[in-house]
């Protein structure tokens, strides 16, 4: 497992740290051990083996956010997430993980998703029945960070589909569970392709998947397809399924919308599913107005420090990179946030103020009033 990556450890080797300075592990915790080069220089050690491959060792390759700012800013293209999510797969295979991880795959196990919770009786209190049972081609997968954590996701979304006159998509509930990326992110791939192959033999009689969160598109639709599960022509985000009817249908805006708003970049969004333009123009289509930038985004945005399982191990430090992340909020004098990744959206509400923090899909629907012809 180390020896296959050698050839990019011995890069990093090469190279004077060049991504630190966007590692928001590395920023914020201002420990070298942490940044891209010094995890790829111990990795590199325990392949020459002159370190072993101790439980030490396998909690360095927790100490990341799988943000892919390294992987952008880097002119090798090293792909350190995925260097680091081979090492987690060995550090759970030898029951080297940390003990936060063993307990996160414990409890992930209990139902399926991450928050050990009965989807399916979770999404029977947000929408009504029918949506539930509605006999269609066209699914809207919610992700389970939105059904226990921002369940007002779901139902803004669906309110807007009924303000658009879209009625020919009901929500995804045969098995509702996980799609897998955290148990992936964890280091449990088996466990990830066991239920990657329920999921696939789920999904695929349907002819469109919306996806309400960026992870599970990119998972959906990268990860199943490496492991034969293909489902990459069916799966969209749901702004690439809204993208047409917003331009083709003539939508009544309310008075009084908030158009001073800053849009945070979430990871998978704008690096791994390089869509970052979309959610801007969605939102400046509606507000008339474009969204304040943060000093880094687009491809260039910083982590909300929340994802690839770090802040399961590191919450203080994580935490720690939301609230840094939040700070150009406050300074700029802006109370409302909008992103569209369902975890940064619940951290960052954890995490600041006196601040509104809506998903895309809500801020539109706050603003959409209906059809003209209503
Ligand atoms: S990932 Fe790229 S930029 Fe970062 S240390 Fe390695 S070689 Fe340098
Ligand atoms: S993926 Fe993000 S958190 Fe991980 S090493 Fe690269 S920049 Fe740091």
């Amino acid at each position: 497992m180390f020896e296959q990556h050698l050839k990019h450890t011995q890069t990093c080797s090469a190279c004077p740290s060049l991504c630190q300075s966007v590692c928001p592990v590395h920023v914020n915790t201002g420990n070298k051990s942490f940044a891209p080069w010094g995890m790829m220089q111990l990795l590199q050690g325990v392949a020459e083996k002159d370190v072993p491959f101790s439980p030490e060792v396998a909690a360095v390759s927790y100490s990341c956010t799988t943000c892919r700012a390294c992987v952008e800013q880097c002119e090798h293209e090293v792909p350190i997430p995925s260097i680091l999510e081979d090492i987690r797969n060995m550090a759970v295979k030898e029951g080297k993980a940390p003990e936060e991880i063993q307990g996160f795959l414990e409890k992930f196990h209990r139902h399926n998703n991450p928050f050990s919770k009965d989807l399916l009786q979770r999404l029977k209190t947000l929408v009504p029945e029918e949506i539930l049972s509605k006999n269609t081609s066209v699914v809207y997968y919610a992700t389970c960070t939105s059904i226990t954590k921002c369940p007002e996701i779901v139902q803004d979304t669906f309110s807007l589909f009924k303000k658009l006159k879209i009625d020919f998509v009901s929500l995804y509930a045969d098995p509702i569970q996980c799609c897998g990326y955290p148990l992936y992110s964890a280091g449990a791939h088996y466990d990830f392709v066991d239920l990657a192959e329920i999921n696939y033999h789920s999904l695929k009689k349907y002819k469109l998947i919306v996806t309400g969160s960026p992870a599970c598109a990119w998972t959906l639709k990268e990860m199943y397809a490496k492991y034969d599960f293909d489902l990459s022509g069916k799966v969209v985000t749901i702004n690439e399924f809204l993208k047409p009817y917003l331009k083709n249908i003539n939508f009544k805006v309310k008075r009084n919308i908030r158009t001073k708003l800053m849009y945070h970049d979430p990871c998978y969004l704008s690096r791994y599913l390089n869509e970052a333009d979309l959610p801007r123009e969605m939102i400046s289509g509606v507000s008339g107005y474009a969204p304040i930038e943060f000093h880094d985004n687009h491809a260039h945005s910083q982590c909300s420090g929340q994802g690839g399982c770090y802040s399961i191990v590191n919450k203080k430090s994580a935490d720690e990179i939301t609230k840094k992340r939040l700070n150009e909020v406050y300074e700029k004098k802006v109370k409302t946030v909008v992103s569209q990744c369902p975890t940064c959206i619940f951290k960052m509400r954890q995490n600041s103020s006196g601040l509104i923090v809506r998903d895309v899909i809500s801020y539109l629907n706050d603003s959409i009033q209906g059809t003209v012809d209503e």
